[in-house]
């Protein structure tokens, strides 16, 4: 079925005009219709736009399309956080009302310009804030391997709409780990490119100082296909980098020999579940057969990382939600009294865990307390980036878990803010660090069978290095070509 191909095997076909984009795309809005039922990945989808866009890109291919337009025909989903114009963005929040988009961001702008078709709100948690997509204003969604379960998040949308077929690709941002998590829970591959690398123009921001938009793929492949089109600097984001970008496809030869992958000690903990531990340890194993050399390494700071984050990542939300008042845009509780309004407005309009990250955030940066917590943790943040950067003095790259354990239950941690949080165990550093990391399938675990995933971080600008390890492993094994059954 035309769904489940990847970009680089639809590309072939499109560019043969064996097929049409029109086909492809209708053929991920009958999977919309057939089982999103179930997962609820989408908070909404515009078909007729979808198809419009396809006619569009069979126009263009029957030209024979231009080489600059890799995404030609593509159906791309987005996570509900990123502006695209004339569409709804209300990061699964009620505080948007019905606000539309009037402009896209960089991202979005440069897939357009590749081709893609862009279409799709996809479900995450209230502002990317969460870690099993149960903090949104518009319902669960619900994980393809099985329904009972979270599809991680904060991008569960993303992750289970790519894993269920519903869309070739799809586009998530990246904090704390709502990339790799969710492509780990869902099996399918997330990547968290270094803080610079993609412009965030047009992403609503979170944590400003972490924040990162990355694709979700069905392959390593498509991932740099991904990254080359989105990559690059950006007048509208101060922070975005002018390095070079390469064609990161072009690194992916198969080849590792030779390479140095780290194993940190501190990254072996008590909650490490033991079928992931063992799925793993087997991929460190196949690391070996294909000659990369495998070296135990130390983050010596890797305990503070959490509590860190949220310090930082709270404080940084307490700023940028303040925009959200009522008064120029999206939804309104009207009073008379100014104050009254923003109250009742931000009162009826954020979820319970956006109010409990604001409040955490304002307390952090008030007066008497913003030495003690803030600055302290952004000096604990420079340790934990010295500690990669240290270790990448002799490695290409570090290999963990991406998550402590297979997906959980549907409310199993809802109740419990700091269960929740410990789910991003191993993904957090690589933000606070400002390093790439990528998450890609290493195995299933057996009763209930659950995708099970494997992080790779990288250097900071080292993509290419970081997905050439990635899809040697990826080469090597099937993991990534298992279907859940829906
Ligand atoms: N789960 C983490 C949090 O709740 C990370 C979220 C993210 O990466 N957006 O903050």
């Amino acid at each position: 079925m035309l769904n489940q191909l990847t970009i680089s095997e639809l590309a072939a076909k499109l560019a043969r005009r064996e097929v049409s984009a029109r086909a492809v795309t209708q053929a991920c809005l009958d999977q919309i219709a057939r089982v999103d039922g179930k997962i609820h990945a989408f908070i909404s989808y515009d078909a007729a736009d979808a198809l419009a866009q396809a006619d569009t890109a069979d126009k263009a291919l029957a030209q024979g399309g231009r080489s600059d337009q890799s995404l030609l025909g593509i159906p791309i989903a987005i996570k509900d956080v990123l502006a695209v114009k004339n569409q709804p963005l209300n990061c699964a929040s009620k505080i948007l009302g019905n606000f539309r988009s009037p402009y896209d961001a960089t991202a979005i702008e440069k897939l357009k310009a590749a081709g893609a078709i862009v279409f799709g709100r996809l479900n995450m948690d209230e502002f990317a804030m969460g870690s099993s997509t149960e903090n949104s204003a518009f319902g669960l969604t619900r994980n393809p391997w099985d329904t009972t379960r979270i599809p991680g998040g904060s991008s569960g949308g993303s992750a289970a709409a790519v894993a269920a077929d519903e869309c070739i690709a799809s586009l998530g941002s990246d904090t704390g780990g709502s990339i790799r998590q969710p492509a780990a829970l869902c099996g399918c591959v997330g990547l968290k490119p270094t803080y610079g690398r993609i412009s965030r123009y047009g992403l609503v921001a979170f944590a400003s100082s972490l924040d990162q938009i990355g694709p979700f793929t069905k392959d390593v492949r498509d991932a740099a296909t991904l990254l080359s089109v989105m990559s690059g600097v950006d007048p509208r984001d101060s922070t975005s980098v002018p390095e070079p970008v390469p064609d990161y496809t072009a690194a992916l030869t198969g080849d590792i020999r030779g390479l140095k992958l780290g194993l940190p000690k501190e990254y072996m903990i008590g909650g490490l579940d033991a079928e992931v531990k063992a799925a793993v340890d087997a991929a460190v194993r196949q690391y070996e057969k294909l000659g990369a050399e495998i070296v135990e390494i130390t983050l010596p700071h890797t305990d503070y990382a959490v509590a860190t984050y949220y310090i930082i990542a709270t404080a940084e939300a307490s700023a940028n939600l303040a925009r959200f008042d009522g008064i120029r845009y999206g939804a309104r509780v009207d009073s008379n009294d100014p104050i009254e309004l923003y109250a009742r407005t931000r009162g009826a309009g954020f979820g319970a865990e956006v109010k409990r990250r604001i409040i955490l955030g304002t307390y952090v940066l008030s007066s008497g307390y913003h030495d003690a917590y803030y600055l302290q943790a952004q000096k604990v943040r420079t340790l934990i980036r010295n500690d990669f950067l240290k270790a990448f003095e002799t490695v290409d790259a570090i290999v963990t878990p991406t998550t402590p354990t297979a997906a959980f239950k549907a409310g199993e941690k809802s109740g419990d803010p700091l269960q929740m949080y410990l789910s991003d165990i191993f993904t957090i550093s690589c933000n606070l660090a400002g390093v790439c990391g990528i998450s890609v399938p290493c195995g299933f675990t057996k009763n209930p069978k659950l995708p099970i995933g494997l992080q790779l971080l990288g250097k900071p600008f080292g993509e290419a290095v970081l997905l050439k390890i990635a899809h040697a492993y990826e080469q090597a094994t099937a993991w990534h070509q298992e279907k859940a059954v829906l």
